[in-house]
């Protein structure tokens, strides 16, 4: 069976009992501040579990994108180098929300496997929670019971808390689970060792391909378990593994998924799978992870320097570094992957095929940038092991070691490889303890605490009515209280509110909470999953009174139309620059507007001038707001709205339109285009691969902008009076200043050589050297010290001793020629410091040259004649 059967049989099947399959969400997770990227399939329903949200369906079958490489589940180390833990991999996964619990999740999985598949069951194997006394939690011996009933009791085994009790996260819903194995070895080797001692024993081809998990607790916050009167059922499957089992393979690798991409591979490196260990990992790890990059840039997230864009520029580079060492690939050639990807995968998920160009630039450019990085580190670690060789020793210092992996991405294995060519290793402890100090440093920047809701009234939905409305009276249903940085907030949960909270690019609002009695600000409103919580630095004293909630008006309607101008300029880039923009993020402020697009070159002054006026035109069209909420997906498809990829599935969405500009969008907007006043385009510029940003302002910000522009301008006019063109005037002075300034400096050097001149004529004679002790008259410090050494080269037996005034500051310069210094063993350096006392200075250099400065010009001549003193008086020659 091909992988596409395998997929389609899974969802058919659950969709035969009564199961709603909705599509994978984004692998990117956007509202989520706990959780960077998708890393099972229950995280789109966490709400659904929290009980935050109630579900349109009780059953829910579907395939979710994952990413296991941060966090709680972290396989990187994995990929590879084993042949069944991937960074990107689908889960398939069937839910019941309050409907069927273990009976029907055990039996529909046990008939899936083996009876539509058609899967041996004695080569299956279960898993049952054993329980745990310190939560007093006994045996799961109900799910135990419904095993019975297809399989052997030899083979239902026990297992512990670690595998078999699954928690969302410290506190939240958890729950038993059963997990189902598989025994892939061939018979010989399953006649040696029975497979249930290899159950959960990490062996290659005994392996976990189902989790059911029971949800039916909540924990606390400390730590106590409460029964939820709700029980649910989340299961998790791993596909590629399926896949295996299937596809009678001993590998991922060797599926349908991965063997073309392994091809590829193998054709454009020379190297064929499975003739040698090394170059088999590489070529695991990077069509792995190419997977892991594409479906992330596709799903919106590009690589970058922080954050989630961080976690995967650092996968990617893993993959560049493998390519680089184990298949000697010294150019960029992952990219060259990514239609091989989309004729595997392209079916089921639409979104790389439709951003084929952009996934195949950003990877390319990534690639070429590592590669430049990787020649740069491996030329310092060159220089850092040259320099240890010559101090005889045959360590790297952890430091330097941790340098090359934190700036240069060197992984610790791969400094060491090239160390180990030269005969070298690093200081493995001093690493792992800069490791160590590093990962507390940025554990306590993440450093949070929340406590338990406290809950003042039931409500399961918490309304927004803030496109409407700006104030309106509000009751606290549930608060906590949370600590950030040491510092005590609370967040609250009103009954409904006209506050907006943070998405979409839209910041949250401000406003107050006000009644007879009080006033609570709220300083910002943000969206955990679907909870819109306020948060504010104090507690209500009567938490259960009535409040008027009050929106900051002035900021919420500047917010608004930024947003507005934001789809406006979508709309205006789509027409001068082509179809191809679109969106990649943005910014929407009070004060400011951010808009990041795909685009492949620079936009010249002239289309940023056309897209300037484009908006403006819309603006004066005073096109109104129509907006409609809780449209179809298809329909407002169907309206011309620009959808995107990587947004969250939803059955309805909400479609805002001003004139011929179409969006899906959840943000606030003007009621007219006309309400934004104006728009300017302050800058342009690249922030990764094809993807250009704007930064841009409206109304009050522009007219103010414009306004100090105008003064500027009127200063200027105010410079050059009467002048009836100016910018010939600016011109004209500009090139009057070069010209004068060219005259200047050829005077300056007439005079200089004219000083020159004289100083060597007047120098005094003595034995073995001349002497001129002199102030001179020069610029500026760096004069004096090319005076000196211009006399040097024409005479070398010449000592000076100058002094000179500049802008109101006194230098000195001393010069010796090797007869004094190297023969006499005088020292300007030091001589320079003695006769700087004079002019309240310093200064330093070498033996044979030295400078100071000092705030005393007046002291000069004395500094000059004590210089002079100190050289005859030194050769006896004084007088
Ligand atoms: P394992 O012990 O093999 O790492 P797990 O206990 O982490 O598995 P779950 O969190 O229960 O796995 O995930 C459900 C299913 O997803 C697993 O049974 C497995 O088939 C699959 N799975 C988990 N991690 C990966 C991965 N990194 N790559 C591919 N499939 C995976
Ligand atoms: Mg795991």
């Amino acid at each position: 069976m091909t992988s596409q059967a395998i997929r389609k049989a899974f969802l058919e099947f659950f969709e035969t009992r009564g199961h709603h399959v909705v599509p994978s969400a984004p692998m990117v997770l956007k509202n989520d501040p706990t959780l960077m990227f998708s890393n099972a399939g229950m995280n789109q329903f966490k709400d659904l579990f929290l009980g935050n949200k109630k579900s349109e369906y009780s059953r829910i079958a579907d395939t979710q994108k994952c990413l296991r490489v941060t966090g709680k589940h972290n396989d990187l180390e994995e990929v590879g180098h084993d042949t069944y833990h991937h960074t990107m991999f689908e889960m398939l996964g069937n839910w019941s929300f309050g409907d069927y619990f273990k009976e029907d999740a055990i039996s529909w999985g046990w008939e899936f496997l083996t009876g539509k598949l058609g899967l041996e069951a004695d080569r299956m194997y279960v898993t049952v929670f054993e329980g745990d006394e310190k939560d007093g939690l006994e045996r799961d011996s109900e799910a135990a019971e419904c095993w019975k009933k297809h399989l052997p009791e030899a083979r239902i085994l026990d297992g512990c808390k670690k595998d078999n009790f699954w928690e969302m996260g410290d506190t939240g819903p958890c729950g038993p689970c059963s997990e189902i194995h598989i025994d892939l070895r061939n018979d010989p080797d399953r006649r040696a060792i029975d497979g249930a001692d290899l159950v959960n024993k990490d062996h290659p081809q005994v392996i976990e391909i189902w989790n059911l998990v029971f949800i039916q607790f909540n924990r606390k916050s400390d730590g106590s378990l409460e029964s939820l009167p709700e029980k649910h059922v989340d299961t998790g499957m791993g596909f590629e593994r399926l896949c295996m089992a299937m596809q009678g393979k001993q590998s991922n690798y060797d599926t349908d998924l991965f063997q073309p991409l392994i091809k590829a591979l193998g054709e454009k490196t020379g190297t064929d799978y499975g003739e040698n260990e090394a170059a088999d990992i590489a070529m695991r790890v990077v069509s792995d992870h190419l997977r892991a990059i594409a479906f992330s840039i596709a799903d919106g997230q590009l690589p970058s320097n922080n954050k989630a864009g961080y976690v995967i520029r650092r996968i990617l580079r893993r993959a560049v570094r493998y390519g680089y060492t184990y298949l000697s690939r010294k150019e960029a050639f992952i990219h060259e992957l990514v239609p091989v990807l989309i004729e595997i995968m392209g079916g089921t998920f639409p979104e790389l095929d439709a951003q084929k160009e952009l996934i195949t630039k950003v990877i390319r450019e990534e690639e070429q940038a590592f590669l430049a990085t990787l020649e740069t580190g491996i030329s310092l670690l060159d220089q850092l092991s040259e320099k240890a060789e010559a101090a005889e020793q045959t360590l790297l210092s952890g430091k330097d070691a941790f340098t090359l992996y934190d700036t240069f991405g060197f992984p610790l294995d791969l400094t060491e490889l090239i160390l180990a060519e030269k005969g070298m290793s690093v200081d493995r402890e001093a690493f792992e303890k800069e490791m160590e100090a590093q990962k507390n440093r940025s554990r306590k920047d993440a450093e949070r605490e929340s406590g338990d809701w406290i809950v003042l009234e039931e409500d399961d939905k918490e309304e927004f009515v803030g496109y409407d409305w700006l104030e309106t009276e509000v009751r606290i249903t549930r608060y906590r209280e949370i600590t950030r940085k040491k510092k005590t907030y609370y967040q609250l949960v009103l009954n409904l509110t006209p506050f907006y909270a943070e998405s979409g690019g839209q910041i949250g609002d401000k406003g107050v909470l006000e009644n007879d009695r009080e006033q609570i600000e709220i300083i910002d409103t943000v969206k955990e999953n679907e909870l819109i919580l306020h948060l504010s630095t104090e507690l209500p004293k009567d938490p259960t009174a009535s409040f008027q909630a009050r929106v900051d008006q002035h900021r919420r309607l500047c917010t608004a139309n930024n947003h507005t101008a934001t789809h406006l300029m979508h709309h205006a880039l789509r027409e001068v620059l082509g179809s191809h923009v679109e969106q990649k993020g943005s910014l929407v402020e009070p004060g400011y507007l951010r808009f990041d697009f795909s685009h492949f070159q620079k936009m010249s002054a002239g289309e940023i001038r056309k897209v300037e006026h484009r908006v403006n035109e819309m603006i004066r069209l005073n096109s109104k707001l129509d907006e409609r909420r809780s449209v179809p997906m298809h329909e407002a498809r169907n309206m011309g709205a620009v959808a995107l990829f990587g947004e969250k599935y939803g059955d309805t969405v909400r479609v805002i339109r001003f004139g011929d500009s179409i969006e899906l969008c959840g943000g606030t907007h003007a009621k007219s285009t006309g309400q934004i006043g104006s728009f300017r385009i302050l800058k342009e510029s690249s922030i990764a691969a094809g993807i250009r940003r704007i930064e841009a302002i409206t109304g009050e910000a522009a007219e103010e902008y414009i306004d100090a522009r105008l003064d500027t301008m009127a200063e200027i006019n105010g410079l050059f009076e009467k002048q009836k063109d100016l910018v010939r005037a600016i011109r004209s002075t500009l090139e009057d200043n070069s010209r004068l300034s060219k005259a200047m400096e050829a005077i300056h050097r007439k005079m200089l050589a004219e000083t020159a001149a004289r100083l060597e004529s007047d120098a005094e004679d003595y034995r073995g050297f001349r002497l001129n002790a002199s102030i001179v008259k020069v610029e500026n410090a760096g004069q004096l010290r090319d005076l000196a050494f211009q006399l040097k080269s024409k005479d070398p037996d010449l000592a000076l001793i100058l002094g000179a005034e500049t802008e109101g500051k006194a230098n000195l310069a001393i010069l010796l020629p090797s007869f004094l210094h190297a023969e006499k063993g005088l020292n300007a350096a030091q001589m320079i410091r003695e006769v700087a006392k004079s002019i309240q200075g310093g200064g330093g250099g070498q033996p044979f040259f030295a400078t100071a400065g000092g705030k005393n010009p007046a002291g000069l001549e004395a500094a000059i004649s004590a210089g002079r003193r100190a050289i005859l008086e030194a050769l006896g020659q004084a007088g």
